[in-house]
């Protein structure tokens, strides 16, 4: 049964506010799982708190929107407990790169096969507007009146220090370049992060039509397991490269576990091990 984006749509009408750079990801994933055929019984999306992390309201899937900042562990969760379904995590700047932060490089240590989609629209847009870990230096906002004094994060170059098996950066304005990026991370075997430039269009300040002219995408001969390489386009601001930076090969966390699952099964003669038994060896 050939599959629309109506069928990753949810009964739920989006909140966003007109112009919401949400919008155009939405609509990107929705595509992207179309064209991957994948059943929306078969994918599960758990978002963060934030503006963005309500994306798993108005998709199609099994959902749980989550505490703030703990997207990336609960999906890990659940592509552990269920290797066989699709995981999508998504949450913003605010989520992912400041409360949520610590746990994206213990993620990526286990190479957990799931793919985040981290909204950048470089404000705390839900709570109304206080300056996020991505504001740019100087840009006034809510908690920033005479504007930010501090450095801002840059997130691909964190994510290549971190050794994120997939890194790749798209922005929501061009839903046609960003599909085909979320179709390669969620084809991706392993941990893969897609940060998404965007715009908040009621507390940011960014001018995505000015943007949009210096977005490029990435050179084609880029040769993606060059992480150095990588490192040094991913810092240019002119031009901003969208694209696929980074991507290699390396064990699933599935693939981990079940070399110890088949271990442990040898160990006790496939015997389940009573939680009592488990509990007294901490004693
Ligand atoms: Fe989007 Fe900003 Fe409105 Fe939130 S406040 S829905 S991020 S435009």
């Amino acid at each position: 049964m050939k599959r629309r984006s109506l069928d990753y749509k949810s009964a739920i009408k989006p909140v966003w506010c007109a112009g919401c750079g949400n919008y155009g990801v939405l609509t990107a994933v929705q595509r992207s799982l179309v064209g991957l055929e994948i059943p929306p019984e078969n994918v599960v999306t758990v978002s963060g708190i934030g503006c963005s992390g309500r994306l798993s309201h108005y998709l199609n899937t099994y959902s749980l929107h989550g505490t703030h900042g703990r997207a990336v562990p609960t999906s890990v969760g659940v592509k552990a407990a269920r290797p066989d379904l699709t995981v999508l995590t998504v949450g913003g700047d605010g989520d992912g790169l400041g409360i949520g932060g610590g746990h994206i490089p213990h993620a990526a240590r286990k190479n957990a096969d799931i793919t985040y989609f981290l909204i950048d629209n470089r404000v705390y847009g839900l709570t109304k507007g206080q300056a996020s870990p991505t504001t740019q230096r100087g840009e006034t906002t809510k908690t920033s009146p005479y504007g930010a004094y501090e450095d801002t994060l840059s997130a691909v170059p964190i994510f290549l220090a971190y050794d994120v098996s997939f890194i790749a950066r798209g922005n929501s304005a061009d839903i046609a370049e960003l599909e085909t990026i979320v179709t390669a991370a969620i084809r991706h075997r392993g941990m893969s992060i897609v940060h998404v430039l965007t715009r908040c269009r009621t507390f940011g300040h960014q001018d995505l039509l000015s943007e949009k002219a210096a977005f490029k995408p990435l050179p084609s001969g880029h040769d993606r397991r060059d992480k150095l390489a990588a490192l040094a386009l991913s810092y240019s601001t002119e031009p901003v490269y969208t694209g696929i930076f980074y991507q290699v090969n390396k064990p699933t966390l599935e693939e981990r576990l079940q070399a110890d699952i088949s271990k442990a099964e040898s160990d006790t003669g496939g015997r389940p091990t009573p939680v009592e038994d488990l509990l007294k060896s901490f004693v």
